[in-house]
């Protein structure tokens, strides 16, 4: 068996949107993005959405309308992408690493009071593997200190918190669709918040600061003309990214049942397994089960986390790791920013491997990962 890392849920629906969108001659953003935007803001009940070309671009414009500039701190988990750092140092400003909890790899929030200063302008939770953070604590934090929250739910779309949708707190939250995400354009992001002010602003910024669409000039009511108020980025998707979002929004429900159920399998078969320590959702929290963190307990077990991965890639199973820490970069370290005391995460990246969780994974491929994981800890107990 040969059993793929991720693979996307791609149907001839999605090949046919695109193909439709190819043949009408309008290939870049217009009238499909605006239809996807409509559809998930209506979706995850947002009053504004703004559709980009990844998260990246999505965190970027969020921070810079919130007013992040040169000197300012921006707070960030150790345990994410670098995606979520990058952004800030876009911007002049210094991303303050601090560490995470252990059972849940999200932020930890008695860290971050104590790393708040006077610079600090603002809270980039990250939902890790689709799970959501304790929102009502970092929001009463936030308003203590006078800070903005830019939520990163590049794994957590939808999730629920105290049955909210991701992205009904902070002030702006960020989306992607990269292919590895729970729905996918290929490449892509989006932005919500309920701030128009924001909302207008990041539209414009993601078009070199053109005060008017192309869309606009090109099509028959538009004219030629436009003003550039602040340079902005190239920062927008296209019509054919697009097509494939508006296709994937209407199986989303499905496709997260989906992957509730292969966690649900894994959980009842790795539990109570000796050689684990089960990776927990809180009570409160829908996860929208982007990743399933297998983490072992490596003083009962022979075996690295390394070595456990390749017995898994022997025998035909990919799995990955998420995340390599911020503060073992080079520039991180060359540049300060690792300050110290990331005990939790340093045990978390030990010891976690991702198992393979997507829609189109058939039960017996869910069932040979179960049996070859239970298989590799029992050879390998101490
Ligand atoms: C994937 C990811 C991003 C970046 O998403 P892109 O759409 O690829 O820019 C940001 N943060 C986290 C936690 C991610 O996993």
């Amino acid at each position: 068996m040969k059993i793929q890392f991720h693979r996307a849920s791609i149907s001839d629906d999605e090949v046919n949107a695109v193909s439709d969108v190819i043949r009408s001659g309008w290939l870049t953003m217009g009238l499909k993005t605006f239809e996807f935007e409509e559809k998930f803001r209506s979706y995850v009940n947002a009053p504004h959405a703004i559709a980009l070309n990844s998260c990246t671009a999505a965190l970027h414009l969020a921070l810079k309308v919130i007013g992040v500039k040169e000197g300012d701190e921006v707070i960030v988990p150790a345990m994410t992408f670098a995606a979520t750092a990058n952004v800030v140092l876009h911007l002049g400003a210094r991303p303050v690493i601090v560490d995470i909890e252990r059972d849940t790899h999200l932020i930890d929030i008695k860290k971050i009071e104590e790393n708040i200063t006077d610079k600090t302008r603002a809270i980039i939770p990250v939902h890790y593997s689709g799970q959501s953070c304790d929102m009502d604590e970092i929001m009463k934090l936030a308003k203590l200190y006078g800070l903005y929250v830019i939520g990163d739910a590049a794994h957590a779309l939808p999730a629920g918190y105290r049955h909210k949708m991701i992205g009904s707190m902070g002030d702006i939250t960020c989306f992607s669709f990269y292919v590895t995400k729970t729905i996918t354009t290929g490449e892509g992001g989006m932005a919500i918040t309920s701030n128009s002010e924001w909302a207008d602003r990041m539209r414009t910024l993601r078009l070199h600061g053109i005060n008017r669409d192309a869309w606009k000039r090109y099509s028959f009511e538009g004219t030629w003309q436009y003003d550039i108020d602040e340079p902005g980025y190239k920062y927008n998707t296209t019509d054919i990214n697009s097509a494939i979002g508006v296709e994937q929004l209407k199986k989303i429900e499905g496709m997260w049942q989906r992957r509730i159920e292969i966690a649900q399998k894994y959980n009842d078969a790795f539990f109570s397994l000796e050689g684990l320590f089960p990776y927990v959702v809180k009570g409160d929290r829908e996860s929208s089960w982007h990743l399933y963190p297998l983490r072992l307990n490596l003083e009962g077990l022979k075996i690295d986390r390394d070595s456990f991965m390749n017995e898994l890639k022997e025998i035909g199973i990919s799995t990955s790791v998420h995340f390599i820490p911020l503060y073992k970069f080079s520039y991180y370290l060359k540049n300060g920013l690792a300050a110290g005391g990331y005990g939790n995460c340093d045990w978390v990246f030990e010891r976690s491997l991702s198992l393979p969780i997507y829609p189109d994974l058939e039960d017996s491929e869910v069932d040979y990962i179960i049996d070859r994981v239970t298989e590799i800890l029992k050879r390998n107990k101490r």
